[in-house]
């Protein structure tokens, strides 16, 4: 099955963001007053071409995020995230240079409502749109700008379905939802970064490729356990973390974060997570 590594610009942002020195609900004010930056990061969207119809997973960043962050009052929108993003750049129009219409695109799972992974909506008028019900519910309202979302961004046609996680644990996971007729592409519970945050597994014969939303910033913090600057309970992180971590020991996973500078490159090489090889070595 194939996956595309779909980069729709770039990202700035604190280094307490990426790694937390105070981990848990005070984390985002380190965030705020930390003045150290990252360097340019990727933004990934992905796309898997799969015999029920194309699934986008993520839809990237817009460029009306320039502007929206200059005119923005939201002290974290204002002066933790930086984009650069061209709008040849945006998902639609790569996705078209790629073969795939707005037609051929049956589903677009969004892994939390961040506006660097929901600002690429607008090019799916045809699709079904899935997200996590509490994810829906934080980002609407006041209360859903008040956490920075951009509710009055969405396209007018929005109305998203509920992907509630039925179909019981997956692996490690305490919960998931099956995407496709033939059970190759879950949805699975991975909360943290957001209450509600989810990741997508495809799983391609005897490998499973991990699309991880923002459960890390990369493979290495993942690895490391490391606790991001977002996530409100450091506790439910470090947990999911855990659980990628022994998913990603008990068969060969290739691990991909969506502003993890080395996931178009691992994705390209297949590279999986390398705690299973060694293990496997281990066992010989
Ligand atoms: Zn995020």
């Amino acid at each position: 099955m194939k996956v595309h590594a779909i980069q729709t610009g770039s990202v700035k942002v604190k280094l307490a963001q990426l790694e937390a020195p105070r981990p848990g609900p005070l984390g985002v004010v380190g965030v705020l007053f930390d003045s150290s930056w990252s360097g340019w990061l990727p933004t990934y969207a992905w796309a898997i071409e799969h015999r029920d119809g194309v699934i986008v997973v993520d839809t990237g960043q817009a460029s009306y995020l320039l502007e929206e962050v200059q005119k923005s009052l939201h002290p974290f929108l204002r002066s933790c995230a930086a984009f650069e993003i061209e709008p040849e750049l945006e998902v639609g129009p790569q996705l078209r240079a790629l073969g795939i219409g707005a037609r051929d695109v049956r589903q677009v799972v969004l892994t939390h409502m961040h506006l660097d992974h929901d600002a690429g909506l607008s090019h799916f008028p045809h699709s079904t749109i899935r997200v996590a019900p509490g994810e829906i519910a934080n980002a609407r309202g006041v209360m859903g700008v008040l956490r920075g979302h951009l509710p009055g961004r969405w396209p007018g046609w929005f109305d998203p379905q509920s992907l509630d996680l039925v179909d019981g644990t997956y692996g490690p996971f305490a919960a998931s939802r099956n995407l496709t007729s033939d059970g190759s592409v879950v949805a699975v519970a991975t909360p943290g970064h957001t209450a509600n945050h989810v990741s997508v597994i495809v799983e391609d014969g005897d490998t499973s490729v991990f699309l991880a939303g923002d459960t890390s910033y990369s493979e290495d913090l993942m690895l490391a356990g490391k606790i991001d600057g977002i996530s409100p309970n450091a506790a439910v992180t470090a947990g999911t973390l855990a659980r990628i971590r022994q998913f990603a020991s008990e068969r060969p996973v290739i691990y991909l974060p969506t502003h993890d500078p080395d996931a178009g490159r691992r994705l390209a090489l297949r590279q999986i997570v390398p705690t299973y090889s060694r293990k496997e070595h281990h066992a010989s």
